[in-house]
């Protein structure tokens, strides 16, 4: 049997900004794909911090030099993007049961716009169960200390932001 076909999935999301939990998701992914696309999705209907550009940069500086990961943005539906890369398998990460609900959802809705689409699941870490980009900007806003949740870089464009606002 030959085993030259490279694994390779796409971990689609908004990313504003990546935290730890996002990064648990990865590195576990890594373990199973031999390459992964990490695609910056542009909501027009969900307000961001960042700008499509500033999070794929923030994402590419946390994995410099892995060329087992790839990052770019895409302004359309998940589908779209998997026909692009010709990859139909897409990565999520679990906290809680809550995720779950909406996940599932993405899951079905994406299999009926194409039926190539696949989702596999990947549980954060317990430590990380509570993180998500929401809370980590609400955090950053009023000056808390956000380093627990995310890389020093990202920490700084959190205070960069702020000090600008
Ligand atoms: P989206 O807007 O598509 O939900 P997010 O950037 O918020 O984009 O999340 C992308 C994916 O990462 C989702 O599957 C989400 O459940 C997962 N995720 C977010 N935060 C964490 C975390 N702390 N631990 C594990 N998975 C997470």
């Amino acid at each position: 049997m030959s085993s030259a076909v490279e694994k390779i999935g796409i971990y689609p999301g908004s990313f504003d900004p990546i935290t730890n939990g996002h990064i648990d998701i990865i590195h576990r992914a890594l373990e199973v794909f031999d390459k992964i696309y990490i695609a910056v999705f542009y909501n027009p209907l969900k307000k961001s911090l960042f700008t499509p550009e500033e999070r794929v940069s923030l994402i590419q500086k946390t994995f410099q030099g892995n060329d087992r990961i790839s990052v770019e943005q895409f302004g359309g539906l998940v589908v779209d993007y998997a026909i692009k890369r010709n990859t139909y398998t897409m990565i999520r990460g679990l906290r809680a049961i809550s995720d779950f609900d909406y996940e599932i959802q993405l899951a079905h809705t994406n299999r009926q716009l194409n039926v190539k689409m696949d989702t596999v699941f990947f549980m954060t870490d317990s430590k990380y169960s509570y993180i998500s980009s929401s809370l980590v900007k609400q955090i950053a806003l009023f000056n808390g200390d956000t380093k627990a949740f995310v890389p020093s870089h990202v920490l700084h464009a959190l205070k960069e932001k702020h000090s600008h606002g």
